[in-house]
C-alpha cells in the first residue's frame, strides 16, 4: 500500500564510484574492469531515496563537502523530492566517497567517510525540528556512533520510533540497543551482534535481512521467516537500504509489522534487479503490481 508517512533519515551522503568487473580482483592482485560509472549513495542518502521514491515526505539530516560531488549531490536528492535543509556543505573536508566493485552479481565496497564524519551531535540538534516533525527516524552506522546516540535520545524524547540499520557494523553501545524500536542487520551484521551480552533481551526487536533468503523477524514474540522473490539479479548493491527505506516509509505510515516487512522484501527484491545502489529503487506503484 502506498501510505502517507514522513520518514527522517539521519546518515551518510556519498558519491559512489563504480566499476563492473568479470573478476573480483583478490589481495594483492591487478584485474581489468568493464565500465565505470558514478552514482549517488551513501546508506543514508540511498535509504532516504528508496523511502522518497514509495511516496514518503523525507527530511535527510546530514553533510557534505564544498566541492563538485556534494553540491550534485545535494541537487540530486532535491530532485529526488526529499528536503535537504538539514543538510550542511562543509569547508575542508571531502564529499565521503565509495569504491565499489561489482563482479557476478555481488559487490565488494570500501568509503572514505569524509564529511559524514562530521555530522556531529550539535548539528543534529540544531535541526531537530526536522526529527519532532517525522513519524519515524532511520539511522545507520556511517556516521559517528555518539550522533546516533544523540539522535536515538532526541527521538525517543518525541516518542518517535526509530529503525537502527546497523551498518557496517560496529560494537552497538546499550543505548543503541535499548533505544531503538527496531535493528536490521544483514546475515553477517546479525552474527557478530549475537555476541553482545543484551542481545538475548532484545533479540524481538532485530529483523534479519537474508539476501536471497528473505527475512527473518519477530512478529509479536513469534519468530517468522518470510522469502524472498525469485529475481534476475543483475545488482545486489543497495538490496539493504531499499528495504530499510522502504520499512520506514511503511511503518511511519502506521502500516502492521509482518505487512511492512513484506511490502519492503518485494521493494529490495525489485531493486536488485537492476544497476546502482538507487538506480533500481522502485516506485510505490512498481511494488504494488510486482506484488499483485
Ligand atoms: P544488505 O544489502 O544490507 O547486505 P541483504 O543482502 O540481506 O542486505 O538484502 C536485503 C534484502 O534485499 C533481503 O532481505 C531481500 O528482501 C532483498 N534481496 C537481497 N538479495 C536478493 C535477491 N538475490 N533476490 C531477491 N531479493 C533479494
Amino acid at each position: 500500500m502506498i501510505v502517507n508517512s514522513t520518514v527522517c533519515v539521519v546518515g551518510s551522503i556519498n558519491m559512489d564510484l563504480t566499476i563492473a568487473a568479470d573478476t573480483m580482483p583478490m589481495k594483492g592482485e591487478t584485474v581489468m574492469g568493464g565500465e565505470f560509472a558514478t552514482y549517488p549513495g551513501g546508506k543514508g542518502a540511498n535509504q532516504a531515496v528508496a523511502a522518497a521514491r514509495l511516496g514518503s515526505a523525507v527530511n535527510m539530516i546530514g553533510a557534505v563537502g564544498n566541492d563538485s560531488f556534494g553540491s550534485t549531490l545535494i541537487d540530486h536528492l532535491q530532485l529526488e523530492g526529499i528536503n535537504a535543509e538539514g543538510i550542511v556543505t562543509l569547508s575542508d573536508v571531502s564529499t565521503g566517497l565509495a569504491n565499489i566493485i561489482v563482479s557476478e552479481g555481488d559487490n565488494r565496497i570500501i568509503v572514505a567517510s569524509g564529511a559524514n564524519r562530521l555530522v556531529t551531535p550539535a548539528h543534529v540538534k540544531k535541526h531537530k525540528k526536522l526529527i519532532e516533525n517525522s513519524d519515524i527516524v532511520l539511522l545507520q552506522l556511517e556516521i559517528p556512533m555518539e550522533t546516533v546516540i544523540s539522535t536515538l535520545t532526541i527521538a525517543n524524547e518525541y516518542g518517535i520510533p526509530v529503525i537502527v540499520n546497523p551498518a557496517p557494523y560496529q560494537q552497538l553501545p546499550d543505548l543503541v540497543l535499548t533505544g531503538s524500536t527496531f535493528l536490521t542487520p544483514n546475515e553477517i551484521e546479525v552474527q557478530t551482534m549475537k555476541n553482545t551480552p543484551r542481545f538475548a533481551s532484545i533479540q524481538e526487536k532485530v529483523i534479519v535481512t537474508q539476501g536471497e533468503r528473505g527475512v527473518q523477524f519477530y512478529d509479536r514474540g513469534v519468530s517468522r521467516y518470510l522469502p524472498s522473490h525469485q529475481v534476475a539479479v543483475k545488482d545486489t548493491t543497495g538490496a539493504g537500504d531499499t528495504f530499510n527505506g522502504a520499512l520506514a516509509s511503511q511503518l511511519g505510515g502506521k502500516v502492521q509489522l509482518a505487512r511492512a516487512i513484506q511490502y519492503a522484501n518485494a521493494a529490495a527484491a525489485l531493486s536488485v534487479t537492476k544497476v546502482g545502489a538507487q538506480g533500481g529503487m522502485p516506485t510505490g506503484q512498481e511494488v504494488e503490481q510486482f506484488i499483485l
